[in-house]
């Protein structure tokens, strides 16, 4: 009931505002030479900016990488204003901020089918440098964004300076990371989920969701758009080039591959989930191999630079066996003795294709550093009192097979300097990578490093208190800061700092963020030490 009232009163809301701009439009054609023109440009979407959603750049090449430009005159809308017509939309790279050395233009097609977003692959770029872009429709401009090419692989790079982050939940609060993001100024940023939040608008918080939970392309698109309206978000995007993975909430909390959260029926979930992964694309300065097909979506790639690191971004969702012993629907913990489930060898967490894929890659010995990007946490976590155990199943805790067989091909492998980013749990998580969990003496494989929330709630500090001595692996848990993590790689050192909002309550959009506290890895000895 309390849904109905509100839908209507947003369209009474609406319909209002759309005479408003109606009337206005009627005035200005008045007054202007050729109504008949006006009109006809009013129906083309051009009496207001349609660039609102600003630029993006992504996955870099080292000769290209792809920008990207979204047209809508009502981006949170999902009417969002543009005729269901194609239009050719200008680009132009320089190599000067100021756009005075152009050296690539052309234009594309901005088609109805894909929101009116735009798609370029740029290639034939000089590596491992930077190039300014922008777009133009008629008489407006976008705003200019920063694009990266990579150094050419196996080509030595001295140092690298990145950040990733995750878990943007809206209505939680603002965006002052992001602002401290790009005050630090680092040449790429990964972003491992959560991009969006599906939920229904909470009443009670700083800033809310519009509309109800998405489930159509439509409300997809406009749910991301609202997200994507954030000045902060837009000035990160426009900044540098990002890589991207998605987690759940991109789609449904807690879905595995075809099972949603509320166990719909597969088939119909496979519609939604067609219906998220398509706006996904559109909002995202994704290649064209990650044109979605049907509910599939390629994300998973690999990322070089130069000598010194690889990125493997790695897509845990898509492809994942249903949790664990689970007959709700991405139930949260089981005990290891009553779910035998947990040791099947054939449940898998990133699906037989990409799993040979992440092998292969980690048998290659080009880089220096070899990361492994991805939306959850990897290390084991025993959340039992009282010496049971007791494990999360929605990350690789639900998947030990799996990731068994991941530490195993590090070893076999030889990888050199294995690294793993994630997201996902709202908080700061270090800890070694062991060959055995359960033997703390056992050889560290890896060193892994979870980001905080952007926003996102965390919990509370003291509901880990307990389970510390039983997880020796793990170095830090650090759940009530919200932030990211920037990361500056040498040859020799891996850095970590975590950067931290100082209103941890992040209501206000000016706050301050500052460093608090570093880790390293030196070059050849996995696991983190703090500095
Ligand atoms: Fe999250
Ligand atoms: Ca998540």
């Amino acid at each position: 009931m309390y849904y109905l009232d509100k839908l209507n009163q947003k369209k009474t809301v609406l319909s209002r505002r759309r005479l408003l701009q109606k009337a206005s439009l009627i005035a200005s054609a008045a007054l202007l030479p050729g109504a008949m023109s006006m009109a006809v440009r009013a129906q083309g979407g051009l009496t207001e900016d349609p660039f609102k959603l600003g630029v993006a750049s992504g996955d870099p090449l080292s000769d290209g990488f792809v920008i990207w430009t979204r047209l809508a005159l009502y981006p949170t809308e999902v009417e969002y204003g543009m005729r269901p017509e194609a239009m050719l939309v200008h680009w132009e790279v320089s190599e000067t901020e100021n756009m005075n050395r152009i050296v690539q233009e052309g234009s594309v097609i901005a088609h109805p089918e894909l929101g009116h977003s735009v798609h370029v692959e740029l290639r034939g770029l000089n590596p491992g440098r930077e190039y300014w872009y922008r777009f133009r429709y008629a008489d407006y401009q976008s705003r200019i964004g920063r694009g990266i090419t990579t150094p050419v692989m196996g080509s030595p790079l001295a140092q690298f300076k990145f950040a990733y982050v995750s878990c943007q939940h809206y209505e939680r609060g603002f965006y002052p990371a992001y602002r401290d993001l790009v005050e630090q100024d680092p040449q790429f940023i990964v972003h491992l989920g959560d991009y969006i939040y599906e939920n229904d608008p909470n009443r009670f918080t700083v800033r809310r969701h519009e509309g109800p939970e998405p489930k159509t392309l439509e409300q997809y698109r406009a749910r991301y758009s609202l997200y994507r309206m954030d000045p902060e978000l837009q000035r990160a995007h426009a900044h540098t080039t990002w890589a991207f993975t998605w987690d759940d909430h991109e789609v449904d909390n807690n879905y595995a591959n075809d099972q949603s959260q509320d166990r719909d029926d597969p088939q119909r979930f496979l519609e939604r989930r067609s219906a998220a992964y398509q706006a996904y694309y559109e909002m995202m300065p994704l290649r064209s191999s990650a044109k979605p097909q049907g509910a599939h979506l390629h994300l998973y790639q690999r990322i070089v630079f130069g000598d010194l690191l690889a990125f493997n971004i790695l897509d845990d969702r898509q492809y994942r066996s249903d949790h664990p012993c689970d007959f709700t629907g991405g139930g949260p913990n089981v005990m290891a003795d009553l779910c035998s489930e947990l040791t099947d060898p054939s449940r898998t967490l990133l699906g037989a294709a990409q799993e040979g894929w992440l092998a292969n890659n980690l048998a290659n010995h080009e880089a220096r550093w070899n990361v492994l990007a991805q939306q959850t946490l990897f290390s084991q976590y025993n959340r039992g009192a009282n010496g049971s155990a007791v494990y999360a199943t929605d990350g690789w805790d639900g998947y030990p097979e799996a990731r068994g067989r991941i530490i195993k091909q590090l070893v076999r492998a030889q990888t050199p300097n294995p690294i793993l980013i994630g997201g996902d749990v709202h908080s700061y998580w270090v800890a070694d990578v062991k060959e055995d969990w359960n033997e703390p003496s056992s050889r560290t494989v890896a060193s892994e490093f979870v980001g905080t929330s952007i926003t996102s709630n965390g919990g509370l500090n003291s509901q880990h208190d307990a389970l510390r001595q039983q997880n020796p692996h793990v170095k830090l848990i650090e759940t009530e800061q919200r932030g990211y993590v920037m990361c500056t790689v040498t040859p020799e050192q891996w850095r970590v700092d975590h950067r931290c909002v100082e209103d941890a309550g992040i209501l206000d959009p000016n706050s301050q963020l500052r460093t608090q506290r570093s880790f390293v890895v030196e070059n050849g000895r996995a696991g983190a030490e703090q500095v």
